[in-house]
């Protein structure tokens, strides 16, 4: 017979945990005994739960790096602990942080879970209540072998089980606010939960690794038609950023307006990393497949594959926190760590 699992739950904050202010109307973070007050049933289930919450539960659009460094150092000091994580957390930003911590803690064998909701617990049509107890689920199931189904930082949002580094929040009303386009849900959570066995990750590494740094200065660009390129010269500037994330069109397409393209040949020059992301949700970059990447390419830009942008971000403040060379900081850009990017 099998031991019961145990789980670690980590509140971060989110409308999951908030409540209505009488005052202003305004939904506001609330401390998480009164969340885990809403949800008797978590006390129903087969499984060991301890909490933990960092010191102030935020909405997640305050996340930053050191929020990120924080739960590491928290799935750290806990991973031996338990058999799994769920990591309660903001939906807005919760993209960016499971793929942030899909970089940061490689080589796992333990699920680490994050979840939500669109509408606090306490309110009657919540979505929050099965978010958690489906995630806590996943959290804590193992196969025959004793082993965890699930090794790896995953997103349970709405049914779906997805991987942290292929998600996107799609939505700012539907309970089912995340997609992953690139990749299928590893998990569809209906009578049962069904995994999907062929996609979960598997690391070959034997013990993990908590990496506890994140280069803060990269950027983001999304290009748009008829963009005053003279107005984003100052950003294309290695002492600002030491990576710039740019969104294309398609398949990595943009304008070949000369200035733009001149900005880019000498940031990349001066030691800048540009990697290519598409704007579209689904689909890959192919630089080279127009006349209109074809720049790029020679150029020695990064392709970002199909990668989402929050992947891209993320992966570019881990790689460039290792201080490698450029060349190998752009080679490990392209290798694809943790599933983030499609190896055909
Ligand atoms: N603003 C909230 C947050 O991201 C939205 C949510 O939790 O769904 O913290």
């Amino acid at each position: 017979m099998q031991n019961k699992s145990s789980i670690l739950l980590i509140y971060t904050g989110g409308t999951i945990g908030m409540i209505n202010d009488p005052i202003t109307g305004e939904l506001k973070s609330f401390d998480f005994k009164h969340m885990y007050d809403q949800i008797p049933e978590l006390n129903r289930l087969p499984i060991e739960i301890d909490s933990i919450s960092i010191s102030k539960p935020i909405d997640s659009s305050e996340i930053t790096t050191a929020h990120w460094i924080n739960l590491v150092e928290i799935l750290e000091e806990n991973y031996a602990k338990y058999d799994g994580f769920v990591i309660l957390h903001g939906s807005d930003t919760m993209a960016y942080t499971a793929s942030a911590l899909s970089f940061m803690i490689q080589g796992i064998s333990k699920p680490i879970i994050l979840t939500g909701s669109q509408l606090p617990i306490g309110t009657i049509r919540t979505d929050g209540k099965e978010n958690l107890i489906t995630a806590i689920e996943i959290a804590a199931q193992k196969d025959e072998h004793n082993q965890s189904i699930v090794q790896e930082v995953c997103v349970y949002f709405e049914y779906s089980l997805y991987r942290g580094n292929r998600s996107s929040k799609v939505s700012a009303n539907q309970f089912e606010a995340f997609r992953s386009p690139n990749y299928p849900p590893l998990a569809v959570a209906g009578v049962t939960i069904e995994y999907d066995s062929n996609r979960l990750f598997r690391s070959q590494a034997t013990s993990p690794t908590f990496w506890k740094k994140m280069e803060t200065s990269v950027g983001l660009i999304k290009l748009f038609p008829g963009m005053p390129f003279e107005g984003y010269k100052s950003l294309f500037d290695v002492s600002l950023f030491k990576a710039i994330v740019i969104e294309t069109f398609g398949s990595g397409n943009a304008s070949s307006d000369p200035l733009f393209q001149s900005l880019i040949t000498a940031y990349i020059q001066s030691g800048g990393l540009i990697i290519n992301v598409s704007q579209c949700s689904s689909g890959s970059v192919r630089q080279g497949k127009y006349e209109t990447s074809s720049f790029f390419q020679k150029a020695g830009v990064i392709s970002g594959f199909d990668m989402t942008s929050e992947a891209a971000l993320t992966k570019s403040m881990f790689v460039l926190s290792q201080k490698q060379s450029l060349d190998i900081s752009k080679k490990l850009m392209q290798n694809s760590f943790c599933g983030e990017i499609t190896v055909s």
